[in-house]
């Protein structure tokens, strides 16, 4: 029986992850900050609340993360936490470091000093390769790194402490390089939860329109089901290496708010509007990742395509709403 710890417990990845890891015979431990309104905190995880323990912790309190990493013990770590949104990292740069690379130096810190076997898994970002790509029109580990964001920069800094770690102290680190990925749990103020969410409201008639910033940035855009498994697989996987998890098809937004509209039997044109206050100092074109090894060693196969992450978005909005 294994002690498994996860931070970011009740966000998307995490909350996902922990419903998937309470049917093991593993003990299960999440990290969860101090809220003002630990009632909308805890929503994703609160059926769980019989079998998870949960620590209140701040990644940017190395106390709080050494003093659970002590008691815990963990033998392994899912290190899902992190500031994620790419726009606000823009308008709190300093936020985005603190959390995402100071905290990840904390975490690895306490790893170090008080349980230098556990195994740790870290979630890091395609936003590290910025506007690079290579002439295949992909993305993969051997791409250049080139962030155009403050959130692109603390993360790949972070994935950077994360490897400096393993060669340095030995540490079994695992990196899961990410894309864009989708579910019911994500935040609504991220892109395709607005363009989805803003598309049933209009059919719905309680929406007149949708602003966004551009139609053509180009996203590679999978399912968190399908990145919860991957991120299982590399955790169990014998040697600690680095993976890119991607689908390897990238759609344009205007193709997301085609089909979204569509299948509601609307036409985006009429709906949606690209506005300047959207759009970001820096923009990434397009990401596409390769997940050939992913496949090829692990046996990852994703099960979600673009159209039935869609289907299931709007069927989620269309009951929520
Ligand atoms: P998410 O839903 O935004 O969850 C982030 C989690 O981190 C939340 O539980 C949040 O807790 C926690 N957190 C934030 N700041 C913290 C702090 N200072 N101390 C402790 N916990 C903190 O993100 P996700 O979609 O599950 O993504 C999981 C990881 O993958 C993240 O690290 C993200 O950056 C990375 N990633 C995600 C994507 C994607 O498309 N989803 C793509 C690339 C990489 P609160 O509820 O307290 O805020």
């Amino acid at each position: 029986m294994l002690k498994i710890l996860i931070t970011g417990i009740n966000g998307q990845d995490g909350s996902w992850l922990a419903d998937t890891l309470v049917s093991t015979n593993n003990s299960i431990f999440g990290v969860i900050r101090n809220h003002s309104h630990p009632e909308h905190q805890t929503a994703h995880i609160r059926h769980l609340s019989e079998k998870v323990k949960i620590y209140n912790g701040d990644l940017i309190d190395p106390n709080s993360i050494r003093r659970i990493l002590s008691e815990v013990q963990p033998d392994q770590i899912y290190h899902l936490a992190g500031h994620s949104y790419v726009g606000a990292s823009f308008d709190q740069p300093s936020y985005s470091i603190n959390v995402n690379t100071l905290g990840t130096l904390h975490l690895l810190e306490a790893i170090r000093c008080h349980c230098p076997k556990t195994r740790l898994f870290f979630a890091s970002t395609s936003e590290i390769f910025g506007n690079e790509i290579d002439s295949d029109g992909l993305q993969r580990i051997t791409t250049r790194t080139n962030p155009v964001s403050p959130y692109g920069i603390s993360k790949l800094a972070a994935q950077q402490l994360c490897q400096n770690y393993r060669r340095g102290f030995g540490l079994d680190i695992r990196v899961g390089i990410f894309f864009s990925h989708e579910s019911p749990r994500r935040s609504a103020n991220f892109v395709i939860q607005k363009i989805i969410s803003s598309a049933v409201r209009i059919a719905k008639g309680s929406q007149i329109k949708v602003e966004t910033g551009s139609l053509d940035i180009s996203r590679d855009w999978g399912h968190s089901h399908d990145y919860v498994r991957a991120t299982q697989l590399i955790m169990n996987h014998r040697t600690p290496s680095d993976w890119v998890v991607a689908t390897g098809v990238s759609y344009t937004l205007r193709e997301i708010c085609q089909k979204t509209f569509h299948n509601l039997g609307l036409n985006y044109e009429d709906y949606v509007a690209e506005a300047s206050s959207f759009q970001r100092p820096l923009e990434i074109l397009k990401q596409c990742g390769d997940s050939t090894p992913l496949k090829e060693e692990l046996g990852w196969q994703p099960a979600y395509n673009i159209e039935k992450t869609i289907d299931e978005l709007t069927k989620y909005w269309f009951d929520k709403l």
